[in-house]
């Protein structure tokens, strides 16, 4: 029987730390699978954010035109080129993806993709970094712990609907693309994962003011026990949330996780209206 195993940082005494989310992919098949399900073009560039040891990074590189790779752990490096010593199209960042400048990747003509099996105390910032900061980057394919996807994927009115479900699904389509045991890791999270697949999307309907739209959202679920008029109190004076809501056609009385995305779109715009 084939052992599907990779012994990455075991052959290499390699120490993982934790506090940067190493949990190292040693399932070959996972990896084989995640970079056929990211259907990469010869002609795409690819961003890895945390390449790790390059236990993904060296199929990329078979695939993509060029993998531009950040990782922070500069003692990761070293095993991550020896690992894919035989590519000549890896470019390899060591340098924290959140405070990174990306600027260059606008300036690619090509499609640009990123894939990534992500560092998960960091999941938030690195999606919306690239779902509202960097615009060249149109489609995503993400290792994420499982209830990040639960939560993506989340339909209103239910319990993992919330204020980042909403964002995303603004700016674009989820999809489920493959359930990860925890097993596939070393060492292995204490949460099982799903690689989802996050394609932005042009809206018909848009806010007038993107930012304030986002701020509206993340205000309203502040406290998600509290009806929306307590919520908004964090932005504006009971007296003007009140008028704002009554010209939103929304009941004062209702929680945020109730509000569709053209609802907020519409309180927004009400809001930025009024301001
Ligand atoms: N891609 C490898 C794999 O699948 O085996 C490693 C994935 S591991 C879940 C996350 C990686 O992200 C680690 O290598 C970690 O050092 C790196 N990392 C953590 N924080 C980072 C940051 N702020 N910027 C860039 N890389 C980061």
């Amino acid at each position: 029987m084939r052992d599907n195993k990779n012994n990455n940082s075991k052959n290499n005494n390699f120490k993982t730390k934790k506090a940067l989310g190493q949990c190292f992919l040693t399932d070959e098949r996972i990896c084989e699978r995640i970079v056929s399900l990211a259907d990469i073009k010869k002609e795409d560039i690819v961003v890895e954010v945390g390449p790790g040891l390059g236990a993904i990074t060296k199929h990329l590189v078979k695939k993509a035109k060029k993998v531009y790779a950040f990782e922070i752990d500069n003692e990761a490096i070293p095993i991550l080129k020896k690992n894919t010593s035989f590519s000549d199209n890896l470019i390899v960042y060591n340098e924290d993806i959140l405070k990174a400048d990306l600027s260059f990747l606008e300036d690619i003509k090509e499609d640009v993709i990123l894939v990534s099996n992500l560092p998960y105390y960091i999941t938030s910032p690195i999606i919306s970094l690239f779902l509202y900061n960097v615009k060249k980057v149109k489609r995503m394919v993400l290792m994420v712990q499982k209830e990040v996807g639960d939560r993506l994927s989340a339909k209103v009115s239910t319990k993992d609907y919330n204020s980042f479900t909403i964002i995303v699904s603004y700016f674009s389509k989820v999809t489920k693309l493959l359930n990860v045991s925890r097993g596939s890791f070393t060492p292995s999270p204490n949460v099982d994962s799903v690689v989802i697949e996050i394609d932005k999307i042009d809206r018909e309907i848009k806010p007038l003011d993107e930012d304030l739209f986002i701020k509206v959202v993340n205000s309203s679920f502040k406290e998600r026990r509290k009806t929306i008029l307590n919520n908004l109190q964090s932005l504006y004076t009971k007296e003007k949330a009140a008028i704002y809501l009554e010209k939103a056609s929304i009941e004062p009385g209702r929680r945020a996780e109730t509000l569709s995305i053209d609802e907020f779109i519409n309180l927004s715009n009400v809001i930025k209206n009024e301001l």
